[in-house]
């Protein structure tokens, strides 16, 4: 049989080989979506004859396309996954806008602004015109009409036909006009803009994609309308689209997805082709009931079940404990605990704790801290946000882009260079009035090509000469034709020229040399963006007349240039949404506990989930408009493991306030799935665990090793309400396995029950 089809059931098959030219996926969680899409776009590719640039491909986090690559790579071998337009909704647009942009009036080598250049920006426009409005409602509130499609023209006209003198709307269309403005003369996309002008693009020039055949989408629940719209233009050649998703974890509302997007597509398709995925290859049967039960509360949607494809397992574990900081020992207990009960079946990679924001982090790194136990943090303060990377990657900035007013505004006296902060802003603000940017105002008054207003003391003068000096130098040896520099000399070069790692030492004498360490690992990440000479794509094999964009992209400017705003593009899509990959490369080598936020987690799977801090006001959210969209991220936490769950709450926050538990965990009805008492693990741990996990049977050393740990657990080991709970959960079993009418899933659940 075609490796690729081996191991899919039949609706997965269908899926994978229907000659249907619009098919929309929808299944619920780990119920193999995202490896059926995969399927499908190898499928495609081998038995279509379809070029991999005739193939998009669109994700939602960089981790999930890297993953589609590899599974892609593992089915065909041959190298072709990195010719496939493969990415996240951001990249690809920005791959399209860097070779096609100079058609709708985007200037080349534009740059990202990414959250904190947006902020910035944003704050010294209402500085400046003296609005009241809030710097980050404002932002917030910018991104979502962009995500919509609308644009502040749009906005004042509708102020103009409602003759509303509301004075926040009013300011709101101000600042926004001015954002927009600002980002035009700094040469600067947002990441609404990325896929926004794109779509312009796409309006006004469809032929940019006249080589994309097919189009696939992974997570469709998440789209929002303006990347549906991409969705109908990326495909408007022969309308080949398919997408998988699950209405149930549709967890971006805040950030204007539309969950309409569904039946939005089926009616824009009306041949559309809607496949459901039932089976569940991720979770125990457990698991799966206590998810169930909590998606249920929700009453308008329809009803589905869950079904498990594995062994019951153990029965997840819903804590109260005293406190924050207890509860983050009691996690760090039990991950030890269970790596020893397990023979060591499990490393720290298979745990992963789930956090409704960020925030909630502290009390668990620095209980693991304690333990020792190694973590990466996904979604928090991470790589590319840590002040010295900041510092090195706005010197690159502006390097790439000397118009990019706010990254020099921030090294201007970074190390201290004798330029005070009055110099600086009244240097910014003359260079506004003379409309030209502060890079070309500084240059100019040190080359003595203009005079300048502001005082400048001496001191300041040198400072200001010894970072012209930099910038120029710097500026040259990218542009050299016969030996450009390539990123990784430059961040080498830059670093030397500032004596970074004496200015690391003097400024943080406490952990200068994590730092300086996190500086040697920008070495290794800009090392990964060689400076490549143009080779010609376009004589590719068979791609005689079909535009690669890939080949395209390397066409622009010198090659310095490009690997350098290139290394910087995908720095800036490396901080968007998905913010995970810090430390992938550590992670491969060293086994880490993984803590992240529940959104980050979309997509992924573990053998072992906590999810902490499940308290009303955390979970849901108390700043959250949709308690339907919170109860969704619980369940998508949920989801998220494949053998033991542990959810858990302090009766006192980190703030020592009283905490009421969560109301989508406080029902009768989900209580009698959960244990609160004991440890989750029973004597059959170890057989489920390699059993759901596919790890083989367990050693004897295995076996011996958890019988010996379990011996002091025993006491603890069921709830009191034990017999309650297993005569629901064996009632709800048979329910399946009548609903189904599937003799061998019972048989083979007898089997492992026995
Ligand atoms: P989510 O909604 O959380 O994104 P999903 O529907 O995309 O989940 P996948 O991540 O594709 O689910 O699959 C979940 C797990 O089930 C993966 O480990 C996958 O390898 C496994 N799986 C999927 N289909 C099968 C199958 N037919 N046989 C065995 N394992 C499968
Ligand atoms: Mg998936």
């Amino acid at each position: 049989m075609d490796p690729i089809l081996q191991g899919l059931n039949a609706a997965q098959y269908d899926a994978v080989t229907s000659p249907a030219d619009v098919i929309q996926v929808l299944a619920p969680p780990g119920s193999g979506k995202t490896k059926t899409l995969t399927s499908r776009v190898a499928y495609l590719l081998r038995h279509h004859k379809y070029k991999p640039w005739n193939v998009i491909c669109l994700t939602f986090t960089i981790k999930s396309s890297r993953e589609m690559k590899e599974r892609i790579a593992k089915l065909l071998g041959n190298g072709i996954e990195a010719k496939l337009i493969l990415g996240t909704f951001h990249s690809v647009c920005r791959r399209y806008l860097v070779t096609y942009g100079h058609l709708i009036g985007i200037k080349k080598g534009f740059g990202i602004a990414d959250s904190s250049d947006t902020i910035s920006i944003m704050k010294r426009i209402i500085k400046r015109l003296g609005l009241t409005i809030d710097a980050r409602k404002a932002q917030s509130r910018i991104s979502s009409s962009k995500s919509r499609g609308i644009s502040w023209a749009e906005i004042a006209q509708q102020q103009l036909k409602e003759k509303k003198k509301d004075i926040e709307q009013h300011e709101f269309v101000v600042v926004f006009e001015a954002y927009e403005d600002q980002l035009a003369k700094s040469n600067l996309l947002d990441y609404d803009d990325l896929l926004l002008r794109c779509v312009h693009l796409l309006r006004q020039h469809p032929t940019c994609v006249s080589n994309v055949e097919v189009v696939l989408i992974d997570e469709f629940q998440d789209t929002n309308l303006v990347q549906f719209d991409l969705m109908r233009l990326f495909a408007a050649k022969n309308r080949r689209v398919t997408t998988v998703g699950d209405p149930d974890q549709s967890i971006y509302g805040w950030r204007s997805a539309e969950i309409k997007n569904l039946k939005r597509m089926q009616k824009q398709y009306p041949d559309t082709l809607v496949i459901h995925l039932q089976d569940n290859y991720r979770s125990s049967g457990a698991i799966l009931l206590a998810a169930q039960e909590v998606i249920e509360q929700d009453e308008s949607r329809p009803s589905k079940f869950l079904q498990p494809t594995h062994c019951p397992g153990t029965t997840p574990v819903l804590r109260r404990l005293p406190s924050s900081e207890i509860e983050a020992s009691w996690i760090v207990s039990e991950i030890l605990r269970i790596i020893g009960l397990t023979g060591r079946l499990l490393t720290f990679s298979d745990f992963s704790i789930l956090l409704r924001s960020a925030a909630l982090s502290r009390q668990v790194e620095s209980a693991m801290g304690k333990a020792g136990i190694p973590y990466r943090m996904v979604g928090g303060q991470r790589f590319f946000d840590r002040a010295e990377i900041k510092l090195v990657l706005d010197y690159l900035r502006v390097l790439s882009q000397p118009s990019n007013n706010d990254a020099l505004a921030r090294i201007i006296n970074v190390p201290t260079r004798g330029i005070g902060v009055t110099t600086a802003k009244n240097l910014l603000e003359e260079a506004e009035m003379m409309k030209v940017t502060l890079w070309t105002h500084i240059r100019d008054a040190v080359l003595g090509r203009q005079s300048v207003r502001t005082k400048i003391s001496k001191p300041a003068e040198q400072g200001l000469g010894s970072l012209t000096r930099i910038i120029l130098t710097c500026r040259k040896n990218i542009v050299d034709e016969e030996k450009p520099q390539s990123p990784e000399d430059l961040v080498q070069y830059i670093t030397k020229q500032l004596g970074l790692q004496n200015y690391l030492e003097k400024n943080y004498p406490n952990d200068h040399e994590t730092r300086w360490a996190n500086i040697e690992e920008l070495f290794a990440q800009a090392a990964e963006y060689p400076v490549l000479h143009v080779e010609n794509s376009l004589e590719e094999e068979g791609s005689d007349h079909l535009p690669s964009i890939e080949g395209l992209e390397q066409d622009k400017g010198p090659p310095g240039e490009e690997a350098l705003s290139k290394f910087l593009a995908n720095v800036a899509l490396a901080t968007e949404l998905q913010r995970d990959d810090d430390d992938a490369e550590e992670a491969k080598t060293q086994p880490q506990v993984t803590i992240s936020t529940i959104h980050a987690a979309k997509g992924l799977e573990w053998p072992v989930i906590f999810v902490p801090s499940t308290y009303e006001g955390s979970i849901p959210h108390s700043r959250a408009e949709d308690n339907d969209e919170e109860r969704r991220l619980l369940y998508v936490a949920m989801t998220r493991a494949q053998a033991l769950l542990y959810m858990s709450c302090p009766i006192k926050n980190s703030q020592r306030e009283e905490t009421k538990l969560s109301q989508f965990l406080s029902t009768k009805k989900v209580g009698r799935y959960l244990v609160s008492k004991g440890p989750a693990v029973s004597p059959n741990t170890v057989n489920d665990l390699s059993r759901i996990l596919r790890r083989g049977c367990p050693t004897e050393a295995h076996i011996l090793e958890a019988s010996k740990n379990l011996q002091s657990y025993e006491d603890n080991l069921w709830p009191v309400n034990a017999e309650e709970d297993s005569k629901a959960i064996q009632a709800r079993w048979s329910k399946w396995d009548e609903a189904r009418g599937n003799e061998h899933v019972a048989k083979r659940r007898r089997v492992n029950d026995s």
